[in-house]
């Protein structure tokens, strides 16, 4: 998959080798690179070693037909989430309702005009990547969602196990966000909120990744870095956020709990959990101060 919007992937299923050699003809024209595959099963199996930023298929094709294609799409957990177009010869309007019912970007019929064929393209593209931003993305603090961060911690860890690395996980929580809220009303609870995660913004490096996985937790996520140096980087923030001013001398401080890999496990949800109980130690004892979760080794 390609970030970059202007050349992503795109998988092309088509049957017939002219349409197939045309629409990828004007699609590689526009920057975008294209995998051509001849029916619904070679598509399969080309997602299986692939995750492209688009799929456009026909409907009428030998072994597995498109509409078969898109129906088991749908019901696979990461790929129901690629685009998808229909470009089929089918077109009557019966044939287009039965398309649009298979909750797809578009439908073209064949043949397609080459502006018609990559603004289509270009619109499907643009609206995934606003429902990306809105998935991946916090709404109040624009920090990483809980989800975005489970994927990129997902991958970085297949990384570690690879390479060995070091990886650092900070798990944050505001202390006695509630009673904050009740105090001072909902409304500057959010703007706590949007300043705390300011702070870990500016605290962290270009590598490293900061989300808020609910209400008021935040997790840091540091490559390359061990739980000692996790752990004076979460210090820092601490601090950080205990020197924030805001109105009427409100102070607002944090707990954190910190893990790491490999020592703590090579899994985001066992490195989530083991910062999770350090978290729940600092907690305990006393909150605004961090600790680091026990290695099982020493
Ligand atoms: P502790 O020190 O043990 O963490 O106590 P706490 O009060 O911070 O923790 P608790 O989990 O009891 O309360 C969390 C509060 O966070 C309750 C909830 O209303 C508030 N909260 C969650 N999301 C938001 C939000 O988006 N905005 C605001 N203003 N408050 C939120
Ligand atoms: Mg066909
Ligand atoms: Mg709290
Ligand atoms: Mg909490």
């Amino acid at each position: 998959m390609n970030d970059n919007l202007d050349n992503a992937e795109i998988l092309l299923v088509e049957d017939d080798k002219i349409s197939r050699k045309m629409v990828a003809y004007h699609l590689k024209k526009h920057g975008y690179t294209v995998y051509p595959v001849e029916n619904g099963q070679a598509a399969l199996d080309f997602l299986e070693e692939k995750i492209p930023n688009l799929i456009i298929c026909d409907i009428m094709m030998p072994v597995m037909d498109g509409m078969e294609l898109r129906k088991r799409l749908l019901n696979h957990p990461d790929l129901r989430l690629v685009p998808f177009i229909f470009l089929s010869a089918k077109a009557d309007l019966q044939d287009k309702v039965e398309g649009w019912m298979m909750v797809v970007g578009d439908y073209m019929t064949k043949p397609v005009e080459p502006v018609e064929l990559i603004a289509r393209v270009k619109s499907v593209l643009a609206r995934h990547s606003l429902y990306e931003e809105m998935i991946n993305y916090d709404h109040l603090t624009g920090l990483m969602s809980r989800r975005n961060m489970e994927q990129k911690m997902t991958y970085e860890l297949a990384r570690i196990k690879r390479f060995g690395r070091d990886f650092s996980v900070v798990m944050l929580d505001i202390d006695h966000f509630k009673k904050l809220n009740d105090t001072h009303g909902h409304a500057f609870g959010d703007e706590v909120l949007k300043e705390v995660a300011q702070t870990l913004k500016d605290s962290i490096r270009e590598v490293d990744f900061v989300g808020r996985m609910g209400g008021e937790e935040f997790v840091i996520a540091m490559p390359e870095t061990d739980k000692e140096t996790g752990f004076v980087i979460a210090e820092r923030v601490r601090k950080s956020v205990a020197a924030l001013e805001f109105k009427e001398n409100v102070q607002v401080t944090i707990s954190g709990g910190v893990s790491a890999a490999p020592e703590d496990g090579l899994a985001q949800a066992d490195l989530l959990k083991v910062a999770d109980d350090a978290l729940y130690e600092a907690k305990n004892n006393g909150r605004n101060q961090i600790v680091a979760a026990k290695s099982k080794t020493s």
